[in-house]
C-alpha cells in the first residue's frame, strides 16, 4: 500500500530505491500464535538466525586489528558463549513449542525473564552481564528482521539502497562516507543537527525527522526520497515513480550543467569578487573542495578525526599527518582549521578527564567546544602543535569554536603562544605569522563584537549555532525544528551587524553555517555585505550560480528593507524583492 510521510527536507534531489532499515536496538517486536503445523519451521527460523550471528560474530574476530585491546576478543567470546547458552537458546526453543509463541516473542520472553534473576544478583560485575545477554538477543532479533548492526552490515549494502534509521549518530555518518547509498531517513534530527550536515556533505538526497519512518517502512520497500521537500513517498504507484524518475533526470541535467560554472571566477553582475570556500570533515574531503573549485577550507571540522576513537584521543604526530595532508591536498590554498568542537550532538566515545557532559542536563549549553578544550589543556596544546606544524606545508589559519568572553579569547591565546615556544624548544618548523580567528556563534559574542575584533585576526559566522542560540532551540530535536529559523529577524540583525562592523574594523569576515550553503540565502548575505562564504563542496556550484547572476549593489535595498521589517509579513514580501532584483 502506497503513502507518503513528510519531514524536514536537509540534503536536496530525488533517490529511489530500497529500504535499507538500521534497527535501533529495539526490542520491540511482533507477538503472534504460532499454528501448531508451523512450529518446527519456527524452530529452523531460530535456529538459522542464531546461526547468521556465529558467523557475524566470527567475521568480526577474524577482522580484529592485531593491535586491537584483547577485551575486544574477550567480549567477542563472551556474546559467542552466550548465544550458545541453554538458558538462551533450549528455553527459547521450549517457549516456542509449548506456548506458540512467534520467535521474536519466545526470545524477548526469555530476556526478560534471565533480566529479572540478574537483577537480583549481588556480585555487581555479574549483574553487569545483562546488557552482554540483551546485546546478543538484540543481534539475534535484527538478524530475524534481515538488518544488522549498522557497523557490522554496511559492508553488505549496495548503491539502490537508501537508508532508514530511528537515529544515526555524526560518528556512525562518517561511515558512510566510504559506502554508496541513494539516499538516508531518520526518524529525528533536525536541519542543522550533525548527522544532517553530514549527509549534506556525502550530497545525496535527505530527510530527517520524518517520525515514525523506521517503523512505518519495512525492509526492501521501494522508496522515493524528496530531499527538496522532506517527503518520503513508501511504494509509490507507478505514475508517481514514472514522475519523480522524470524530476530525478531532469535534476542530474541540472546538476550537469552547473559543471560548467566550476572554473569560472566567482563575480557578481557589478564586478564584486566573492569567496566560496569549502568546509570539511576529513582530510580527504579536501579533494571534493578542489573537485568543486573551492579557493579554500573555510571549516575542517576537526572533532570528526577525534571520533570512533574508542579508548584513546589521537595523538600529536596522527593529528599532525592528517592535517598536514588536508593542507597539502589544497595545494598552496588556504585552510581554515577549527579546533575540536565536541559536546552537544557530538559526543566523543572517549573524553580525556572527568568531563560530566555526558550526564550534563543541557550538553549544548554546556562543556562544548573551546570550553572543553579549556578544560583540558594538554589535549588542547597537543592539537595547537599539531595545527601549528601543518602550517609549515602551507597556508593554515586557526579557528575557535563558541567563544563568548574576553577571558576565554585571551586564555587560548595564551596556549596557543606556548605552543609556539614548546615547538620553538623543539626546533619544529611552523608558521609564526598564522592567524587566528574566532567563531561568532554565539549572541554574546556578536553583541560584545569589539571584544573579538581587537584581539583576532578574522572572524566567522557559525549561524547553526548562532540560530540555535538566540532563538533558544535546539537544533538537533525535531519536536522544535519548526521554529529553527534564519529568517527570524534577530538572527538578520546579529548577522548584519557582526558583517557590517567587521568591515569597518577591516577584519576578514565569513559566514560557515548552512546558511552559507543554501542558495535561496546567498542573496540576503551579498546585500548585507558577505563576501566570503564556506559550505560543503556539494553545495557550492549552485551558491555560485546565485551568485554570478547577483548585482551587489542593487541588493543593498531590499535587503535594507527586510533589516527594517519584523512582522513575518513584511518580512516575506521584503524578501521576495530581494529574490528578483
Ligand atoms: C555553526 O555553528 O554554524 C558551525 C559552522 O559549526 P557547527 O555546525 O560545527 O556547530
Ligand atoms: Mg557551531
Amino acid at each position: 500500500m502506497s503513502f507518503t510521510l513528510h519531514g524536514i527536507p536537509v540534503s536536496r534531489g530525488i533517490a529511489i530505491g530500497r529500504a535499507y532499515l538500521i534497527a535501533p536496538a529495539a526490542l520491540d517486536v511482533d507477538h503472534y500464535l504460532i499454528e501448531p503445523a508451523r512450529i518446527e519451521g519456527e524452530v529452523a527460523r531460530f535456529r538459522a538466525a542464531q546461526q547468521g550471528v556465529h558467523e557475524e560474530l566470527n567475521a568480526l574476530r577474524a577482522d580484529l586489528a592485531a593491535d586491537a585491546p584483547s577485551e575486544m576478543g574477550a567480549f567477542i567470546d563472551v556474546h559467542t558463549m552466550i548465544l550458545n547458552d541453554a538458558m538462551l537458546v533450549q528455553e527459547t526453543i521450549d517457549l516456542i513449542r509449548t506456548r506458540r509463541y512467534n520467535v521474536e516473542w519466545a526470545l524477548t520472553e526469555q530476556l526478560e525473564r534471565l533480566s529479572r534473576h540478574f537483577d537480583d544478583i549481588e556480585d555487581e560485575y555479574l549483574r553487569e552481564r545483562k546488557a552482554d545477554i540483551e546485546q546478543v538477543v538484540e543481534r539475534v532479533l535484527k538478524a530475524l528482521a534481515g538488518a544488522s548492526n549498522l557497523v557490522d552490515s554496511v559492508h553488505g549494502a549496495c548503491d539502490e539502497m537508501i537508508v532508514v534509521a530511528h537515529d544515526i549518530a555524526p560518528a556512525d555518518m562518517m561511515q558512510f562516507k566510504t559506502q554508496t547509498f541513494q539516499g538516508f531517513v531518520t526518524d529525528l534530527g533536525g536541519r542543522t543537527s550533525h548527522t544532517a550536515i553530514v549527509a549534506r556533505s556525502l550530497g545525496i538526497p535527505a530527510a530527517v525527522g520524518v517520525q515514525h519512518a523506521s517503523a512505518l517502512i519495512r525492509q526492501d520497500d521501494l522508496i522515493i526520497v524528496d530531499g527538496d521537500h522532506g517527503i518520503v513517498i513508501v511504494d509509490p504507484a507507478p505514475i508517481v515513480l514514472e514522475e519523480y524518475s522524470y524530476r530525478q533526470s531532469e535534476k542530474e541535467l541540472e546538476q550537469r550543467k552547473l559543471q560548467r560554472l566550476k572554473f569560472s571566477p566567482t563575480q557578481t553582475l557589478c564586478g564584486t569578487r566573492i569567496e566560496l570556500c569549502a568546509n570539511i570533515e576529513l582530510p580527504e574531503d579536501a579533494r571534493a573542495a578542489i573537485e568543486s573549485g573551492a579557493t579554500g577550507v573555510g571549516l575542517f571540522r576537526t572533532e570528526f578525526l577525534f571520533m570512533n576513537h574508542k579508548d584513546r584521543m589521537p595523538e600529536e604526530e596522527e593529528q599532525f599527518g592528517a592535517y598536514r595532508s588536508a593542507v597539502e591536498l589544497m595545494n598552496g590554498l588556504p585552510v581554515t582549521i577549527r579546533t575540536i568542537d565536541v559536546g552537544a550532538d557530538k559526543p566523543l566515545d572517549s573524553m580525556g578527564g572527568g568531563d560530566g557532559y555526558e550526564t550534563a542536563a543541557n550538553p549544548a549549553l554546556g562543556l562544548r567546544a573551546i570550553r572543553w578544550s579549556l578544560s583540558e589543556p594538554q589535549m588542547f596544546l597537543t592539537q595547537l602543535r599539531a595545527i601549528l606544524r601543518a602550517s609549515a606545508f602551507g597556508k593554515v589559519k586557526i579557528l575557535i569554536p563558541m567563544l563568548a568572553h574576553a577571558q576565554e579569547i585571551d586564555q587560548t591565546l595564551d596556549l596557543i603562544r606556548e605552543a609556539k615556544r614548546q615547538l620553538d624548544d623543539a626546533g619544529i618548523a611552523y608558521d609564526p605569522n598564522v592567524q587566528i580567528g574566532a567563531m561568532i556563534e554565539i549572541p554574546a559574542a556578536a553583541i560584545a563584537l569589539p571584544l573579538f575584533l581587537k584581539r583576532l585576526d578574522f572572524l566567522s559566522i557559525g549561524t547553526n549555532d548562532l540560530i540555535q542560540y538566540t532563538l533558544a532551540i535546539d537544533r538537533a530535536d525535531n519536536a522544535v525544528a519548526h521554529l529553527y529559523d534564519p529568517l527570524h529577524p534577530a538572527v538578520l540583525h546579529l548577522i548584519a551587524f557582526t558583517l557590517r562592523e567587521a568591515k569597518r574594523a577591516g577584519v576578514p569576515v565569513s559566514v560557515c553555517g548552512e546558511m552559507a550553503g543554501d542558495p535561496a540565502m546567498t542573496r540576503l548575505l551579498l546585500g548585507m555585505g558577505l563576501t566570503e562564504f564556506s559550505m560543503h563542496p556539494s553545495q557550492l556550484l549552485e551558491v555560485k550560480q546565485e551568485v554570478l547572476r547577483s548585482h551587489v549593489k542593487t541588493l543593498e535595498k531590499p535587503v535594507a528593507d527586510v533589516l527594517a521589517s519584523f512582522e513575518p509579513e513584511e518580512v516575506q514580501a521584503a524578501l521576495k524583492r530581494v529574490a528578483l532584483v
